[in-house]
């Protein structure tokens, strides 16, 4: 029998391969973490560090349901033989959609346009009113050029875009399929319309985006952050929403969820979402199928398909 701490409720209906895996290894999921807890999978919300890795000695996986892992210490799990596991493609497409979706919203202003008529305030065709920023034939500038960055980058084509990217590795396949060119930082912040954010939060990346880098921005630019808030230094970010430094920003993802900036809050050109980037139904549940496959490998004794701390751990599949 194995317990598994899972502080959140599943989709109704998973796999039934995983099901009776489930049932076969005698899986008991539980929503408090006990002392002989031997899996956790979780969501964001769980801090997973060394106090809590202090209090389940048993435990043998982290399965992370998201594939940033920025609410894990892994070099602490590591250093207990813990492994660690993400969520990786399942979630890439529908993140990008959103993406779009904020880089739309905001450059042509749909939600204020909607709170316009909804608020009665449409009183004729107004040839002045809620005029926003052309989107085709602009440049994007994706940074962190992994899986959603790509995804993100294919879809410009469509509107006759020009990319930019930028990212530790050059992207052959992507600069071939989208004829996107890879700039250092400086030139991506200088050059960019609209800058979309996709490299993951850690040390380094933490206020990655502060006020010297959105001062370097375009005037007139257009933000958009999918990734992580507290890439973005939000106070800064607000003041340059308010003078209008920045034409707008499109956030699905704050530093201190789910709270959110008040200067943020106060302004109209800055589209705000609750962290939805990978909430479809089928995204979900993919998700939830990938973290207990992870999980139940690891329980089998078996290297998960996901693990990112296999390496360190010496594991061989
Ligand atoms: P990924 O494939 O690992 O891509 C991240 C890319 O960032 C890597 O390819 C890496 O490329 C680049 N990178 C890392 N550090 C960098 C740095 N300091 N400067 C420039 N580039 C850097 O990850 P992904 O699957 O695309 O996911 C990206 C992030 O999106 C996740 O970590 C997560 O936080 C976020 N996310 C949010 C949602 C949501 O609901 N809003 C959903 C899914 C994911 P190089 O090694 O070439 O630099």
């Amino acid at each position: 029998m194995f317990r598994i701490y899972r502080p959140y409720v599943f989709p109704d209906e998973i796999d039934p391969a995983i099901g009776k895996d489930l049932k076969r290894l005698g899986v008991k999921f539980e929503p408090i973490l006990h002392a002989d807890t031997d899996a956790i999978v979780c969501l964001l919300a769980t801090k997973v560090d060394a106090a809590l890795l202090a209090r389940v000695p048993k435990l043998r996986v982290v399965s992370n349901v998201a594939v940033g892992v920025d609410n894990i210490d892994v070099p602490a799990c590591t250093a207990r033989g813990v492994v660690v596991t993400n969520t990786p493609d399942v979630l890439t497409e529908a993140t990008a959609d959103l993406a779009w979706a904020l880089l739309l919203a905001a450059a042509r202003r749909v939600p204020e346009s909607e709170r316009y008529v909804r608020e009665g305030k449409w009183k004729q065709w107004d040839w002045t009113a809620l005029r926003g920023h052309d989107v085709h034939g602009r440049t994007l500038g994706i940074l962190g050029a992994g899986r959603i960055g790509q995804a993100t980058g294919h879809r410009a084509v469509g509107f006759s875009m020009e990319v930019l990217y930028t990212s530790r590795q050059r992207r052959l396949l992507f600069e071939h399929t989208t004829q996107a060119r890879r700039v250092d930082f400086k030139a991506l912040l200088r050059q960019s319309d609209f800058l979309s954010i996709h490299v993951p939060l850690n040390k380094e990346t933490r206020h990655l985006v502060g006020s010297r880098e959105l001062a370097m921005m375009k005037p007139g630019a257009i933000l958009i952050n999918t990734a992580r808030g507290a890439i973005v230094d939000e106070a800064a970010l607000a003041k340059a929403l308010k003078s209008g430094r920045l034409a707008a920003a499109g956030l699905d993802v704050f530093e201190h969820e789910p709270k959110i900036h008040p200067d943020l809050l106060k302004l109209d050109n800055v589209v705000i979402l609750p962290h939805i980037g990978s909430a479809t139904e089928t995204t979900r549940r993919r998700m939830v199928e990938t973290a207990l496959r992870n999980c139940l490998a690891a329980l089998k004794g078996e290297v998960p398909p996901n693990a990112l701390n296999a390496h360190a751990l010496n594991l061989k599949g």
